[in-house]
């Protein structure tokens, strides 16, 4: 373990150490490729029938691991373990559950350079972003329990009403909902697996984790920091496989209690759905997708605004519901700042995600790689490429999903690619007359997840004011539209992207995985 704290602040300026760590952990991993692992259902390892191989994007040769491909009868298996499971968890103290979640997050502390290497090499992230995710999920594991605690269990005494001859005691208590199912996608595996989990963990919930098919292997290694932590059989369980069936099969269960899916808005919207044909209402908590818009003042400070603005829209190759994917800036410095992203997005290293020099790595996969030549098609009939616009496919990148970021102006606004997400390094820059054009536009879409902006301060009130997201930035250079940590910037989105209105990381968070009951008891007054 690391003797320094990873923290938001060393995120940005990392001590030589976690280098020499993350170098170590890597080489481990290399040499120790292509292993089997199963499904976790009532605490043991469940083999399928089925296979299914994973691969780097970094190179579509290298075979990270072998998974288990669970159909149907692995889902209702999993489903039935946290069932059983869940009325000796439930009545578990929390503060017994406490202890057993921090102890989690400690194990995932202890093995964060271990992780952070798997997730570049599964997800294709740098090594600060994949560091990043996993110190992150100790960091929403352990705010859940933070919250358990200051909110003492979430037990209240209400108010104790008059009644002649009689005492009464009035208290409110919180209670977990039972089976709890997380599905998580590939960009973030562990934060958003973690997170979700954490809090249905802590507030009681057994659960069933299905992850994303192109990152089973970091979940699985995010599962065994949770059962390692000591929970008893049945409380987590994991199982891989398919979405279409295995993740349909969950949802579709009778046994299921609550969800909490994170992912693209077309499948969360069809979970939903199903979801709600049933006897009664269940909690559904949905984290979708995004068009993150950042808008660009006259009396921007143009440097943090570029820097801001790259770093958003092509960390994690675009590949971020936070991306900022379309930049609107006020007629008078436009060519100044469109000038300025083509020169720091040119600077961009792009290669290899585990070599630290590297910025962008790969996107996900096939599928992804061709979005972006089909997308970049299209944009090339419509406006004009400011930079980028191309695969690499020469040399080091030749066994890789790599992808230059790209800088698309004059798109006119009424094209649907304004409207539609891409995720990916694709990002279009506009010019508008007026700031109350720009807000204009950055609202006008299905979605409102995260927005930035860069003006004056009097200008940034009224950007609070207008805009539609659940995450709003001002005159930042780390990020236009990216970077959130729990207790800081909890993270969650309006209208299209997001279903509870509460963010996750923040205080109103932990009792969505809740529901309320009230204990009334009466007594004669003796
Ligand atoms: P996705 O294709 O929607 O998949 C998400 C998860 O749903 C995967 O585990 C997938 O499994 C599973 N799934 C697919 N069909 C299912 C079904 N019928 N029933 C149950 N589960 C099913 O998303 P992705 O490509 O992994 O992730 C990218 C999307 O996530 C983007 O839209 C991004 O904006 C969004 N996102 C949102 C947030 C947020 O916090 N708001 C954060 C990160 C990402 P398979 O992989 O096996 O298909
Ligand atoms: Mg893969």
């Amino acid at each position: 373990m690391a003797d320094f704290k990873l923290t938001y602040a060393t995120m940005f300026n990392p001590p030589e150490e976690l280098h020499t760590q993350y170098d170590a952990s890597l080489a481990k991993w290399r040499a120790n490729l292509g292993r089997e692992y199963a499904l976790l259902i009532d605490g043991k390892d469940v083999f399928a029938d089925e296979k299914f191989e994973d691969y780097t994007p970094i190179n579509i040769e290298m075979k990270l691991a072998v998974m288990q491909k669970g159909n149907e009868k692995h889902a209702q298996m999993a489903l039935e373990a946290a069932r059983k499971a869940f009325p000796e968890w439930s009545r578990t103290p929390w503060q017994e559950r406490v202890k057993l979640l921090r102890k989690a997050a400690q194990l995932i502390e202890e093995r964060l350079f271990d992780l952070g290497a798997a997730m570049s090499l599964e997800v294709g992230k740098n090594r600060m972003e994949a560091l990043g995710d996993v110190q992150e999920t100790a960091d929403l594991i352990s705010y859940a329990c933070d919250q358990m605690e200051a909110n003492s269990g979430y037990v209240v005494e209400m108010g104790r009403d008059p009644l002649p001859n009689h005492n009464a005691t009035n208290v409110s208590v919180l209670r977990p909902h039972g089976v709890w199912l997380v599905v998580s996608p590939f960009n973030f595996p562990f934060a958003l697996t973690g997170g979700p989990a954490g809090s249905a963990l802590v507030a009681g919930n057994t659960i069933v984790i299905k992850p994303a098919t192109d990152t089973p292997w970091i979940v699985r290694l995010l599962v065994d920091c949770i059962h390692d932590a000591g929970l008893p059989n049945g409380v987590v369980n994991f199982v891989t496989g398919p979405g279409r069936t295995l993740g349909q099969a969950l949802v579709d269960s009778p046994i299921l209690d609550g969800v909490t899916f994170t992912g693209s808005f077309d499948v969360g919207m069809k979970i939903y759905q199903d979801f709600g044909r049933r006897n009664y209402v269940r909690p559904i908590i949905l984290e979708l997708g995004g068009k993150n818009p950042a808008i660009v003042s006259r009396h921007a400070n143009l440097e943090d605004a570029a820097a801001g603005i790259v770093r958003s829209a092509f960390g994690l190759q675009g590949q971020k519901c936070s991306a900022a994917s379309r930049v609107f800036v006020e007629e008078p410095v436009y060519d100044d700042l469109v000038g300025r992203l083509k020169d720091l997005t040119e600077k961009m290293v792009i290669g290899d995600p585990t070599d630290r020099k590297v910025f962008l790595g790969p996107v996900i996969n096939k599928s992804s790689y061709d979005d972006f030549k089909s997308f970049n098609e299209e944009l090339s009939q419509a406006g004009r490429f400011v930079t980028g616009g191309q695969v690499l496919t020469e040399g080091e990148y030749a066994r890789g999903f790599f992808c230059q970021p790209t800088l698309v102006a004059d798109v006119p606004f009424e094209h649907r690619l304004w409207q539609q997400e891409m995720f990916l390094p694709i990002t279009t820059v506009g010019k508008v007359e007026s700031l109350d054009e720009a807000m204009a536009h950055a609202n006008s879409v299905n979605y409102g997840l995260t927005a930035g902006f860069y003006g004056s301060d009097a200008e940034v009130d009224w950007f609070f004011d207008h805009i539609e997201a659940g995450v709003a930035y001002a005159n930042r250079p780390q990020g236009a539209t990216t970077g959130a940590w729990p207790g800081f910037q909890p993270f969650g989105g309006w209208k299209g992207s997001g279903s509870s209105g509460k963010n996750a990381g923040g205080h109103y968070y932990l009792p969505l995985y809740m529901h309320e009951q009230i204990h009334t008891l009466v007594r004669p007054k003796s």
